[in-house]
């Protein structure tokens, strides 16, 4: 893999072993089988007890819950190889160990984590996050799900959620929630809801052109009873689940980069070998900006997170950097995709490429945990203290 900027070199020999064994599985399992289950709309579940035998999921928790405990550089390395394979397997992942695995881990008891979390981190159970609703999308602090303490400690919780990756794959589903009947963000707490709890319904979100490799599901709950310990102890207001969000940003910062990657690389090949007009098109200057271009952004966007990622482990991270790196990284994605989609000419337009793949996914990628349009808004209130969002 081209590497222009030496990048390596700022990467230790542990850093690079733990991105070299997550590169073999998606060129050996993913790569082969990822445009059919494109095109036929499938995330390929087959995939998930290597991706837990591999360690992919939660992989910068601890290990005393029966994960990995990688450095943040590295779980960044394992998100962009996962998407340099697709955006939903990466997106699986995101969701396994930032939105599920992270809530339990951050605001879970002792007894919560212990019984979750090593089951999770080898695939064995898969968890979902529902903070989306059908009319709270970006602003997720008026949600009307409602979960209310009966007399005897329990829960009753009725609402929706939409939008939930990995909803009609999770075996648990961590459901953001008002309680009590208090309208207030403050009221926000996490549940950990098991999917074959009576009242619960996920269904899947057809007719996607984005994120095909990926279950996208509407998840209902209707006089969901739930014992006490279902709610996570400590979750408390709207900055719960954003903490989360803070996550699995992180990590999209990194996986947007494997998409552009493999676009860049596609791209790249396809100029030395593609001839027109008596010469390989990537001899003609217009094909080299492009190509120049990509490769710009890609190793400028590397450094970004790279540079968080070591922020973030010496714990001196903040979310508006986070945002800067999801936005920037995502939309450069974004335009190498569908740059590499237009050298590729009328093959750009197939499954068997990954170009126009990654276009599609990168739309997704591009709305979800927090819009662009949301990122620009809290880089511009931290850079000029003013609120833009209402
Ligand atoms: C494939 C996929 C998977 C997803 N997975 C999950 C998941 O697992 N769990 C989960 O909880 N959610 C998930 N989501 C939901 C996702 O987080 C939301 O789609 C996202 O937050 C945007 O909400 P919305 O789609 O309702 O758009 P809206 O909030 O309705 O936004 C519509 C447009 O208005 C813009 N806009 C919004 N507010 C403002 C403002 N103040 N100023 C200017 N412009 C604004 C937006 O940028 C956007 O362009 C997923 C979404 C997709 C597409």
């Amino acid at each position: 893999m081209l590497d222009f900027f030496n990048i390596d070199s700022a990467l230790s020999e542990e850093e690079r072993a733990v991105r070299d064994s997550v590169r073999r599985f998606v060129d050996e399992r993913v790569l082969p089988i990822i445009g059919d289950a494109y095109v036929q709309g499938r995330f390929p579940r087959e995939l998930i007890p290597e991706m837990g035998e591999l360690g992919v999921f939660g992989a910068n928790l601890p290990e005393e819950y029966g994960c990995a405990g990688l450095n943040n550089v590295q779980y960044g390395l394992i998100m962009q190889e996962l998407e340099r394979g697709d955006s939903g397997v990466r997106s699986f992942a995101s969701v396994q160990g930032a939105l599920a695995m992270y809530p339990i881990y951050a605001f879970g008891s002792e007894e919560q984590k212990r019984r979750w979390l090593p089951p999770m981190a080898r695939g064995e159970v898969i968890g979902c996050f529902g903070l989306t609703e059908p009319d709270y999308g970006s602003n997720p602090s008026g949600m009307i799900t409602m979960a209310k303490e009966q007399g005897d400690g329990t829960w009753l919780l009725n609402g929706s959620k939409m939008w939930i990756t990995n909803g009609s794959t999770a075996n648990i589903a961590v459901v953001w929630a008002k309680t009590n009947g208090d309208a207030s963000d403050r009221s926000i707490r996490g549940f950990i809801v098991p999917t074959d709890t009576a009242g619960f319904k996920a269904k899947d979100q057809k007719g996607k052109l984005s994120l095909r490799a990926s279950d996208t599901s509407e998840l209902s709950f209707q006089d969901v009873h739930l014992p006490a310990d279902a709610i996570l102890p400590t979750s408390g207001g709207l900055k719960s689940p954003l903490m989360c969000l803070t996550q699995a940003r992180y990590g999209i910062s990194w996986g947007a980069l494997g998409a552009a990657i493999a676009c860049f690389e596609e791209a790249l090949e396809y100029s030395k070998t593609r001839v027109m007009f008596e010469r390989p098109i990537g001899g003609y200057q217009i094909q080299q900006v492009r190509l120049a271009d990509m490769l710009t952004e890609i190793v400028k966007g590397q450094l970004v997170s790279l540079h968080l990622g070591r922020l973030k482990d010496a714990g001196t991270f903040t979310p508006q950097q986070v945002s800067l790196a999801k936005r920037n990284n995502v939309n450069i994605a974004t335009e190498i995709a569908r740059e590499a989609r237009r050298l590729l000419g009328a093959n750009g337009i197939l499954a068997e490429y990954s170009a126009m793949r990654h276009m599609a996914n990168l739309e997704s990628v591009y709305t979800y945990e927090g819009t662009h349009d949301v990122h620009s808004l809290i880089l511009g209130q931290a850079v000029t203290g003013l609120n833009a969002f209402k």
